[in-house]
């Protein structure tokens, strides 16, 4: 198994049936060797340092029905909020205060959230903070929409693809969404300019071994600039309420491989991961991440974005969470740093 990690570590890449075996080996000496590779690597290309992205849940409204998500339109136990403008942009300056150089704006998929709407708020916060990066999470839209929030100033899009397999994209979500609409969107994202991630859950219903490989290689051939990647937690208003959830060893797994294969990629250690185990964040940064996202969210909505069970920091204001971060970042060996955390790009010698 060390020679297949070693082969990883120095070419990035791998026989779909190393793949396999290396996502199924269950050897301790083995996935602690993992583990410190892709923390070599990780330290190699980013040192110590750990991006911060002031996390912003500014809907829960949301016309989709995905089959895993606590805020499916279908729920209707779910008390549903939007954030105003003014909100937002308080949110932002809040932030700015505590030292973020990054916002994520993430929602349900929102119609109130026109082009319109979004563009004013992509612009203000610009305005009011030029040196940040907007990086915006409201799932599919069309391309001219993209572009012109791009133009509008957002520099970065996470969209998970989810799983690269088509019949299992189907399986956890309803007719009306399409995979291949959902790829599509990745592939303007990227061809506008956009940092994009993409990502996708472990462990989600129905994922298989194969699956994960495929996902690999899609990671591969897409070259996302972000991964996002974190366990299934099952959500007790879904059909999946009784679904167990992904494990804190695959994420750590995953996240360490995809390290392997995409150095210089941006990885979060996720708030799911950080859910199914108190120091799971501490331990993902540990085998590969160097991104953490911390709740910026308004208090009074924070127990309103659940898209799973059990969610952390729900209770927290915005500047207890970053001294938890800061203090559980450095207490796992690394640093929070103050900047926008772009990508840096080691093979074109970029930073985007
Ligand atoms: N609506 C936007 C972004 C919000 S959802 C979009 O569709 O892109 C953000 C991510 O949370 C999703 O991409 C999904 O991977 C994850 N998620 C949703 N439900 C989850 C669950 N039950 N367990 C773990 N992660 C979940």
């Amino acid at each position: 198994m060390k020679d297949i990690i070693d082969r990883l570590a120095g070419k990035h890449d791998l026989t779909d049936e190393e793949f396999e075996r290396l996502i199924l080996c269950d050897e301790p000496e083995a996935n602690d060797y993992l583990t410190k590779k892709a923390d070599e690597i990780r330290q190699k290309v980013y040192g110590k340092d750990v991006y911060l992205r002031g996390l912003i849940e500014f809907t829960n409204y949301c016309k989709n029905n995905c089959r895993y998500c606590g805020i499916r339109c279908a729920n209707k136990n779910v008390e549903r909020y939007r954030l105003s403008k003014e909100d937002i942009l308080s949110c932002c300056d809040m932030g700015y205060d505590l030292g973020f150089r990054t916002f994520v704006l993430q929602g349900g998929e929102d119609p109130y959230f026109n082009d319109d709407r979004l563009v004013s708020i992509v612009r203000d916060i610009k305005k009011n903070h030029p040196d940040c990066a907007i990086t915006l999470s409201v799932g599919e839209r069309e391309r001219d929409s993209y572009q012109r929030l791009f133009d509008a100033g957002a520099d970065r899009y996470l969209l998970r693809h989810e799983t690269a397999d088509k019949a299992h994209y189907e399986l956890l979500h309803p007719a009306e969404m399409s995979f291949d609409h959902r790829m599509q969107c990745l592939k303007d994202l990227k061809e506008i300019g956009y940092q994009v991630g993409c990502g996708m859950m472990l462990g989600s219903p129905g994922q298989t071994i194969k699956h994960l490989v495929k996902d690999l290689r899609f990671l591969q051939s897409f070259k996302p600039h972000m991964v996002g990647i974190g366990p299934f937690i099952p959500h007790h208003d879904t059909e999946y309420k009784d679904c167990s959830a992904g494990t804190v060893e695959m994420t750590l797994k995953l996240l360490s491989i995809i390290r392997l294969l995409l150095p210089d990629v941006l990885l979060p250690a996720t708030t799911a991961l950080g859910t199914i185990d108190p120091l799971g964040r501490e331990k993902g940064l540990q085998a590969g991440a160097n991104v953490v996202m911390p709740n910026l969210s308004p208090g009074n909505v924070r127990g309103k974005y659940l898209l799973y069970d059990n969610k952390i920091c729900t209770g927290d204001e915005a500047a207890e969470c970053i001294r938890c971060m800061t203090a559980r970042v450095a207490k796992a060996g690394y640093q929070v740093v103050q900047s926008r955390g772009d990508h840096i790009d080691m093979i074109e010698g970029n930073t985007y």
